[in-house]
């Protein structure tokens, strides 16, 4: 065969078009520059994103044009080339052009053998992916003549036309296929999340098939340099003899060969060194000029090397860390482009956490394996149900028989999908493993009744709402929360958020309510905690029935006895933080749910707190019912409490400063931050100051130690926002909640919104859901005025985020721009936040 070392646009045959990533997809201009490193690459033709988009909509392609490009009867290939690698396409397809002519004259060349393999893995991937049949109907285990026949009769008797013969009808019909495949749904959501834009292009190669079935050793491999899941340097991938030699071979078991020599069987670098050498120096060479590590695929052919294509090697994220870094460190790229290269999101893959082996767990079921990580959750089986639960911060398990294109936002809402059918390449496997969401597949040991939302496995019947631990990692789902391992994370990813800090120019703190939550926002090194919400302390046990008894208490003088209890298990709370914080600053919210979120809700619970109080159960239940409220997030909560029931703050604030006094004393000294939640007007702040002010002198002259602290206020509601002037007048810092301000500023239900978001978002009423992704227009219209008017108001105000929004790279963005001081966020999203921030700053740089 002759070598072609050109590349072509389509449109060149009739006009001219330059080849470009942004019109013709990656893989197009990767050829170009292989073509251009002088690298044995067949003849290639690349149609752009326009030629493709009118493939698409039926328009008919002149495609004598294109197969004249190539001589009489070649063979060919159609891959697909989108913009970025990781936004996928449909699959490739080979050996267009085989048909009964065609293998008779490979069969007279080379042996039935060769042809009858060449024309069969042609009929099983055009009837998969081209007449959309089942592939199990083609999936022959053995390439043999019957086989072949066999798969030609299925063929006809599905389709109730024979298998085409015309060349130009196979490539006609592959591009149509292929072109349509990419405007799909599930396509579509997947590259999406990847980071494509809603009129992403696809464009495909079509490219000459390079002989691979000659009598000398020839054979089609692909070699990696480095392992895809940790990125190190190592030789991976396969070469499978397949001509006269390989068929040869087969018979012995021994086509497929290893690249590097082993023990185990014949390899390359034994049979062909001087062609494996050569693939090592273009491998090289590729790194070197393309600045990427690629996987190249190519063929032998009598002993001689084609480079059929090279693409970035698929990888895990935490390859991507290690790769972008030594590319960097090799001087291959600069470290502001590796920063640029590692999506801050992929980040997060890294973070997953793993199952804890050495715990003694009961096993639900068993499936496959389909995306790495695990979690724990709730059970639900609806995707409504679980985007409900997410509004709630409540972390949930989606249980479903399978997942379907409308389940991508309950997966997006999940911790963890589990799927009583499907495989690796299913739908819930694909969307889990794009989205970085731990699944398990085709757990078939289960029966899921939707009706009666139960699951049943394993003798045992869940039901939704129950707790169950999924082991994405291993394929195996754990009845109850399992203790999980946090994730270890390499020197590359450490030394990555070192350079991205480098360049970060706006702070990045954790959401962080107890001792275990600090301790992983250090070590991701946020540079303080942002938000602590008190409340969080007062769940366990004993405290519950403190806070009970406080919240029935008779008089001031009871409330403040329960208080007075509370007050050293606040303050030790307290200790902790600021210990483990080392002198970073800490922000502490004040206490902020309706205290009736601390009331027990069943009969038997109310019977049981008449005995811990020893009252009788009907004053218990007549105050209870007094508690309620119609609205409660509307309602007594926040600063409200703090305003008609002074001694919940004054013992907060007292353990704050008496905490602050005692660490300063021990160790670095500090300054607390204390915000006040729901504020919406001026003087609720000035009240709460001045008590907040009075009780900081009474320990400061009961202890006889000095010290520092601030007072802000939480922006949540949209008259804060408004009002942002007068209310920086008493508070040194602002920090947006934007959950409750997104909740307020829609009318909108944090809790109750699942129920129809899903189809506000699929009617095109909200781009998204905006309690994930922060609604710039309307809410961040508020982040807007309420930033300006407080810093007008006061130069120095501090400006912060601390609602859900504070970790997703484009709030980071916004409130960057408008001045924000820091943002923060929860402890894993902090590396995210890390990265997207810096990445910020180098666009801007240019
Ligand atoms: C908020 O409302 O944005 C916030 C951070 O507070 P919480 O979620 O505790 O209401
Ligand atoms: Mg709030």
């Amino acid at each position: 065969m002759p070598k072609y070392l050109t590349l072509t646009d389509y449109a060149q045959i009739t006009g001219s078009a330059p080849i470009k990533r942004q019109t013709h997809g990656w893989r197009a201009k990767c050829l170009q520059r292989l073509v251009r490193l002088d690298m044995p690459v067949p003849q290639t033709i690349a149609l752009s994103f326009a030629v493709v988009r009118e493939i698409a909509t039926g328009a008919q392609m002149n495609l004598r044009h294109l197969l004249g490009h190539f001589p009489k009867g070649q063979l060919l290939s159609v891959r697909p080339s989108a913009e970025h690698p990781q936004w996928g396409g449909p699959a490739a397809i080979l050996n267009i052009g085989m048909n009964d002519e065609k293998h008779a004259e490979i069969a007279a060349a080379y042996g039935e053998p060769v042809a009858t393999a060449l024309y069969l893995r042609f009929v099983q991937s055009y009837a998969a992916h081209v007449a959309h049949l089942d592939p199990d109907m083609f999936d022959a285990t053995e390439p043999c003549l019957p086989a072949l026949q066999a798969a030609l009769r299925d063929y006809e008797a599905e389709t109730e036309e024979p298998f085409p013969q015309s060349p130009a009808q196979q490539l006609a019909d592959v591009l149509r296929s292929m072109a349509r495949a990419w405007e799909g749904t599930s396509a579509r959501l997947l590259r999406q999340a990847k980071g494509a834009p809603l009129d992403a292009g696809l464009g495909l190669v079509v490219q000459a098939m390079a002989g691979g079935i000659g009598a000398g050793e020839s054979g089609a491999g692909l070699i990696r340099f480095i392992d895809a899941e940790t990125g190190m340097p190592q030789v991976t991938g396969r070469f499978k003899s397949r001509g006269v030699h390989g068929q040869e071979a087969m018979k012995n078991g021994a086509d497929v060969l290893y690249l590097t020599r082993d023990k185990r069987g014949p390899s390359l670098e034994e049979r062909c060194p001087e062609a494996f050498a050569e693939l090592l120096r273009h491998g090289e060479f590729a790194r070197r000029r393309l600045r990427e590590e690629m996987e190249i695929e190519f063929t032998l052919d009598d002993g001689n090397l084609w480079v059929l294509d090279a693409v970035t090697v698929q990888r895990s994220s935490r390859a991507s860390v290690r790769v972008a870094v030594d590319l960097a460190n090799d001087g291959i790229i600069e470290r502001d482009e590796a920063l640029m290269r590692i999506q801050p999101k992929a980040l997060s893959d890294l973070l997953h956490r793993q199952v804890d082996a050495r715990t003694k767990t009961e096993l639900f079921v068993r499936g496959i394996a389909a995306s790495p990580g695990a979690a724990i959750g709730r059970v639900v089986f609806s995707s409504t149900a679980a985007q409900a639960c997410a509004s709630r911060d409540e972390p949930c398990i989606l249980v479903r028989r399978e997942t379907t294109p409308e389940d991508i936002r309950g997966m997006h809402s999940a911790q963890a999908v589990l799927t009583e059918r499907g495989g690796m390449t299913s739908h819930a496997a694909v969307i889990g493993r794009g989205l970085g969401v731990p699944c398990v597949v085709g757990a078939s040991g289960m029966q899921i009744d939707e009706r009666r939302k139960t699951v049943h496995a394993a003798g045992r019947t869940l039901s939704e709402g129950d707790m169950l631990t999924v082991d994405g990692t291993n394929g195996v789902v754990l009845i109850g929360e399992v203790p999980l391992l946090e994730p270890a994370l390499d020197d590359r990813f450490t030394t990555l958020l070192d350079w991205a800090d480098a360049r970060c120019d706006i702070g990045i703190r954790a959401n962080a309510d107890t001792p275990a939550d600090a301790r992983i926002a250090r070590g991701f090194k946020a540079q303080g905690i942002g938000l602590c919400r008190t409340e969080h302390m007062f769940f366990e046990d004993d405290r519950l029935t403190l806070m009970r008894e406080m919240i029935f208490a008779d008089t001031s003088e009871d409330r403040k006895d329960s208080l007075e209890r509370l007050l050293p298990m606040q303050r030790a709370d307290f200790i902790d933080l600021f210990e483990i914080m080392q002198g970073q600053p800490v922000c502490i919210r004040l206490f902020d749910p309706p205290l009736h979120e601390f009331l027990p809700h069943s009969r038997e619970g109310m019977r049981f707190l008449a005995d811990a109080l020893d009252k009788p159960l009907s004053e218990i239940t007549r105050r209870a019912e007094a508690l309620s409220e119609f609205n409660p997030m509307l309602g007594m909560r926040g600063v409200r409490l703090g305003v008609t029931i002074p001694e919940i703050y004054e013992m907060q604030a007292r353990a704050i400063f008496e905490a602050t006094v005692e660490v300063s004393r021990r160790a670095t000294p500090i300054a607390p931050e204390i915000m006040i939640p729901l504020v919406s007007a001026m003087r609720e702040v000035e009240l709460i100051k001045s008590r907040i002010d009075a009780v900081a002198a009474t320990v400061r002259s009961r202890m006889g130690v000095d010290f520092d602290y601030r007072i802000g206020v939480m922006v949540e509601t949209p008259r804060a926002a408004l009002r942002a002037g007068d209310i920086a007048l008493h508070a040194s810092f602002l920090s947006f909640g934007t959950n409750d301000l997104t909740q307020m500023t829609y009318g909108l239900s944090r809790d109750d919104a699942g129920r129809f978001m899903s189809d506000y978002v699929q009617q095109g009423v909200f781009p998204e859901d905006p309690f994930h992704t922060l609604d710039l227009d309307g809410v961040g219209e508020l982040l807007q005025l309420g930033a300006a008017r407080g810093r007008k108001a006061r130069e120095d105000l501090t400006l912060s985020i601390c609602g859900e929004h504070g970790g997703n790279p484009e709030s980071i963005r916004f409130c960057r721009e408008l001045g924000f001081d820091y943002v923060s966020c929860s402890p894993f999203r902090v590396p995210v936040a890390r990265l997207a921030a810096a990445q910020l700053v180098i666009e801007e740089l240019g």
